[in-house]
């Protein structure tokens, strides 16, 4: 029997559905295994009702509504894992996370009076999650190391070290050391193969950060390096500003 899958969205661009089903032609065939129950962009229809084996949620939590949302679906589904930056560390939407919510929705809107957003967070601040796969947009080995964990029951295979080190392996010149580039590599889960020092740019850290990340020495790094405070505000807040492992180094650079 196929195994329902549900794909569900909340404060995102979409992004990582589109990479899922249109860009990864290779996901296809694992994919037949699947009964796709409900995805946003392929949709017109209503969310709906579970059981799902497995739910796949994309984009932040930004508003109330979508809290009871996601708790529904997690209650309905065997395995829940968080898809994007967005979903799994804040992503893009959590630029705004350092700054009071009044002030942002100020800045954005003329009538605040059917605004009702609140302070943007991954979607494990709510509910259990069984599974990170990271990236804005996910790179293509946790895309399926994600579901043929789903197929064969195990346990999810993600990789749990820094950029760094899937970027020596490829044999790339370090573009930290050599060049005095600006790079999150040291602090960045890997997962992309090094996407971007392979073509000798800095990584962004669009898979959020590593667990145990010493954001504070990379800082302080950035720092000696002639980095202005805001620029390095800015690097740790682009796709993680509510996670642990970079707000020290948020923090630091507050305090200096
Ligand atoms: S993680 Fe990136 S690609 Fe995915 S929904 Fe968020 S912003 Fe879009
Ligand atoms: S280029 Fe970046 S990711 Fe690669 S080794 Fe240097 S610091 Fe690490
Ligand atoms: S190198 Fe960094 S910014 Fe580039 S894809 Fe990988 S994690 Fe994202």
């Amino acid at each position: 029997m196929k195994k329902r899958l549900g794909f569900f969205k909340f404060s995102c661009c979409t992004g990582c559905q589109f990479h899922f089903f249109y860009e990864q032609r290779y996901l296809l065939e694992t994919l037949l295994n699947f009964d796709v129950v409900f995805s946003k962009i392929l949709s017109s229809s209503g969310t709906p009702d579970g059981p799902f084996d497995v739910a796949l949620i994309e984009g932040t939590v930004t508003e109330v509504w979508q809290v009871d949302e996601l708790k529904r679906i997690r209650e309905q589904s065997t395995l829940l894992f968080a898809i994007g930056s967005c979903a799994v560390s804040g992503g893009i939407p959590a630029i705004k996370a350092t700054d009071p919510e009044i002030e942002i929705e100020k800045r954005v809107y003329k009538k605040l009076s059917s605004i009702h957003s609140i302070k943007p967070y991954a979607i494990d601040a709510y509910v259990k999650v069984d599974g990170y796969i990271r990236g804005c947009p996910p790179g293509e080995r946790d895309l399926y190391e994600a579901l043929t964990s789903v197929l064969t029951d195990k346990k999810p295979d993600f990789l749990h070290y820094s950029v760094c080190v899937e970027c020596k392996l490829k044999g790339n010149t370090c573009v930290l050391v050599s060049y005095n580039v600006p790079c999150m590599g040291p602090v960045t889960n890997a997962g992309c193969g090094a996407l971007c020092p392979s073509m000798n740019r800095a990584c962004y850290s669009c898979f959020g950060p590593v667990k145990q990340a010493n954001g504070s020495a990379l800082a302080k790094k950035f720092k000696l390096m002639g980095l202005s405070k805001d620029d390095i505000i800015r690097k740790f807040t682009e796709f993680g500003a509510v996670t642990g492992e970079f707000r020290k180094a948020v923090e630091m650079m507050y305090e200096d």
